[in-house]
């Protein structure tokens, strides 16, 4: 097994059935010798530079409804709220001072946020912090009002693939969504020139490890710029309230995987790997991830922003979790960077 990640650290690629036999046969020491070399590559490409991203939650109404979601339009429970555009550039200006020169908006696929919206709002900040990249977390849109956005200063787009099995993707979501769909709006953004981040969730309900090798090689197809994993945690409010949460073990495993991938690919070390483990970040970034993404939303709003249970730091203020976030990093010899933190193509 160690010859296989010997390959793939050379030639940044495997086969179909070399991905299946190196996830299902992995063990400790196996995953100690990947990250070691996971690790080796991101120094090499990144150095010790952990990038941060100020997360902003900005609407939790949502148009669709994900088996997996706290905040899928048939949980009647959320409490749904939406940020102003005069709270979202006050989180923007907290971030800011702190030394945050990304921001992140995210929400549901609410369509009061019209494209018009959207654009005043990625014009507002652009005009205010012109050093800062912005990053669209919004789901599925049409191409023109995706270039409509670049258009106005948004840079990067994230929008998680899920699960690159169309199978698997029908069990997750409703008939309405298609993974189709979810992969054409994948190609429509890299096309326009963001720097795409697409992603999965780990130990999602049905998933199985061929599920993961496709996940494995639509990335490796799509090359995408960030890729954004981390474990599937139930939520109460959700028709997958029982099932069981995805594994720290596998998480890392994949991350790693990822890094030797793409050896310059932009990983965050997510906030769901946060919650299952107490370490979880501090493991990810061990494991070849580089980049965080702490809570900029205000404080008010971060328990109904709710996709999974027992999510992290949702009572903390902005500048503690920057602080809390930095001890992390250095204590495990990384550091926290202020800037922009592009993908090294266009660094
Ligand atoms: N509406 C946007 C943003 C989605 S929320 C979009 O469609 O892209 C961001 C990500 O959270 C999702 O892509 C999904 O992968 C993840 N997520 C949702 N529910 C989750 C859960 N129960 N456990 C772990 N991750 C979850």
């Amino acid at each position: 097994m160690k010859l296989l990640i010997d390959k793939l650290y050379k030639s940044n690629t495997l086969s179909q059935t070399e991905y299946k036999e190196l996830i299902e046969n992995r063990n400790p020491e196996l995953s100690e010798y990947l990250f070691e070399k996971a690790r080796a590559v991101r120094i090499e490409n990144y150095g010790h530079d952990v990038y941060m991203r100020g997360l902003i939650e900005f609407s939790n109404y949502c148009r669709n409804d994900c088996y997996y979601c706290g905040i899928r339009k048939s949980n009647t429970n959320a409490d749904r709220y939406r940020l102003t555009k005069e709270q979202i550039l006050e989180s923007c200006l907290t971030g800011y001072d702190l030394g945050f020169r990304t921001f992140v908006l995210q929400a549901g696929e609410d369509m009061y946020f019209t494209d018009e919206k959207i654009i005043d709002i990625i014009l507002s900040i652009k005009g205010e912090y012109p050093d800062c990249a912005i990053t669209l977390s919004i789901g599925e849109r049409s191409y023109e009002s995706y270039k409509a956005f670049f258009d106005a200063g948004a840079e990067r787009y994230l929008l998680r693939h899920e699960t690159a099995d169309p199978k698997h993707y029908g069990r997750l979501h409703p008939k309405m969504l298609s993974l189709d769909n979810r992969k054409d709006c994948l190609y429509m953004l890299k096309d326009i020139g963001y720097q795409v981040g697409c992603g999965f969730m780990v130990g999602s309900p049905f998933q199985t490890t061929q599920c993961l090798v496709e996940d494995l090689l639509f990335i490796q197809d799509l090359n995408p710029h960030m890729v954004g994993i981390g474990p599937f945690i139930p939520h109460h409010g959700t028709p997958f309230a029982d099932k069981e949460a995805g594994t720290l073990e596998l998480t890392l495993f994949l991350l790693a995987l990822i890094r030797l991938m793409l050896p310059n690919v932009l990983l965050p070390a997510t906030t769901a790997l946060g919650t299952i483990n107490p370490k979880g970040r501090e493991l990810g970034i061990l494991a070849g991830a580089n980049v965080v993404m702490p809570n900029l939303s205000p404080i008010g709003v971060r328990e109904k922003y709710l996709l999974y249970d027992n999510k992290i730091c949702t009572g903390d203020e902005a500048a503690e979790c920057r602080y809390c976030m930095e001890k992390r990093m250095e204590a495990i010899g990384y550091h926290l960077a202020v800037s922009r933190g592009d993908h090294k193509s266009i660094q």
